[in-house]
């Protein structure tokens, strides 16, 4: 991964529980923070447009990752304005994790998988877990985080340990 916080916004569908997107546009910051109020208009106008954008994605190079104090109020702003769940793919030292932030006060729901297969990034909703679900996650190539065993869960999965 590189030094510096890279972001993508991501093009794609969300329907029922599972995200595919694709980066598009693309920014570089610092090691900590990256950003891209540069893309707000083009963001925004796309979205009232075509409706195809689902979320974001950055990387936390030197750290782990989960929604971090900067990141949480961002996601929730982008909801307020987009008025729909968004996605929150974060790459960070312990790997992909992705949230769902539903509303403009929501802090973030992890994703029970989520993963890149190709140039798509594929996100599961915790939520129900179903037969079908599991086969959307089945025979892909990677690591694969799993779903949550019986009994656990509430977590997030940024702050586990390595
Ligand atoms: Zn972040």
């Amino acid at each position: 991964m590189k030094n510096n916080e890279v972001w993508h916004a991501l093009r794609g569908v969300h329907q029922g529980r599972i995200w595919q997107g694709v980066p598009i546009l693309r920014e570089e910051g610092g090691p900590a923070s990256v950003d891209f109020t540069a893309q707000r208009n083009w963001l925004i106008e796309r979205f009232l447009l075509r409706k195809d954008i689902i979320g974001f994605y950055h990387t936390h190079p030197t750290f782990p990752a989960y929604p971090s104090s900067v990141d949480i109020p961002t996601m929730q702003a982008w909801v307020f304005t987009f008025g729909c769940p968004l996605l929150c793919l974060i790459e960070g030292t312990n790997g992909l994790k992705g949230w769902v932030f539903e509303h403009d006060e929501c802090r973030g729901v992890p994703l029970s998988t989520v993963e890149l297969i190709e140039s798509t990034y594929i996100g599961v909703d915790r939520v129900v877990k179903t037969a079908k679900a599991r086969r959307v996650v089945s025979g892909t190539v990677g690591e694969v985080d799993g779903f949550p065993s019986p009994g656990v869960g509430g977590g997030s999965p940024g702050l586990e340990p390595r």
